[in-house]
């Protein structure tokens, strides 16, 4: 028997209620992420994108369908067993210091996921700093606010947070949408790094067909709430 994919999304359907009306955001996806993967994701804006990384991540429940990591039905999962499966799938967005608290240093910020994870204050620290070295990012920064940092610094950021709970599966949703095509290129060439050292599969949604393309070794595409046939 062939191992099971990574994380799946089977027949995902999600409806959202917006001003009494109903909007359909994903009519049935059917996608597998094979571990250690790169997994494009490519779709115009308001294709459902987004609410299917959320599924993925385990951050929203589909109305019906069924997403699975390593096989197993995660509807049923509930307190430390979800919370354990959200850290084995992280998700990172553009703009992602909207999810870093504005009072957060470098330090902080990055020292939060280590905190909810119980790695003891002692080991904090040196973890903290090997994590921002993994993106590439100067431990003398760690005092700095976090808001001021460059755009591609918070993303680097948002994406040590991430390795903090040792993901199996990152998601990238537009995560380098925005930046300089330089920076971009860079971030690239050190996912693909962390990709081979940590294991981990990528899943990258974005609206950019070149960058997809180039990068993913299988590729999806969306269309209003569906997947397009053909890939
Ligand atoms: P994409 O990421 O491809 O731009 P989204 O998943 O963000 O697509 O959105 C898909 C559709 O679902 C859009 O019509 C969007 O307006 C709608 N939608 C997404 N999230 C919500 C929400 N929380 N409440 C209401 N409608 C939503
Ligand atoms: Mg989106």
């Amino acid at each position: 028997m062939t191992a099971p994919p990574l994380l799946e999304a089977r027949s995902v359907h999600r409806t959202y209620r917006r001003a009494g009306q109903k909007v359909s955001a994903l009519c049935g996806v059917t996608v597998a992420v094979p571990p250690g993967s790169v997994t494009g994701l490519l779709g115009r804006s308001g294709s459902g994108k987004s609410t299917l990384a959320r599924c993925l991540a385990l951050l929203e429940r589909p109305d019906a369908g069924e997403i699975r990591f390593r096989g197993s039905p995660t509807s049923t999962w509930r307190g430390p067993e979800l919370a354990r499966g959200r850290r084995k799938v992280q998700l990172v967005m553009q703009e992602a210091v909207r999810a870093i608290n504005p009072r957060f240093t470098v330090g902080e910020a990055v020292a939060e996921p280590l905190e909810i994870l119980d790695v003891p204050k002692a080991e904090r620290l040196d973890r903290a700093a090997a994590l921002l070295t993994e993106l590439q990012l100067d431990r003398d920064l760690m005092p700095r606010p976090a808001r001021r940092l460059s755009g591609g610094q918070v993303q680097r950021l948002a994406l040590a947070r991430a390795l903090a709970c040792d993901p199996k599966v990152l998601i990238l949703d537009e995560a380098l949408a925005g930046l300089d095509l330089a920076v971009r290129a860079e971030l690239v060439d050190r996912l693909e790094a962390l990709r081979s050292t940590r294991g981990l599969a990528l899943v990258v949604l974005s609206h950019d067909r070149p960058l997809v393309e180039r990068w993913a070794s299988a590729m999806y595409e969306m269309s209003a709430g569906a997947l397009v046939a053909g890939h």
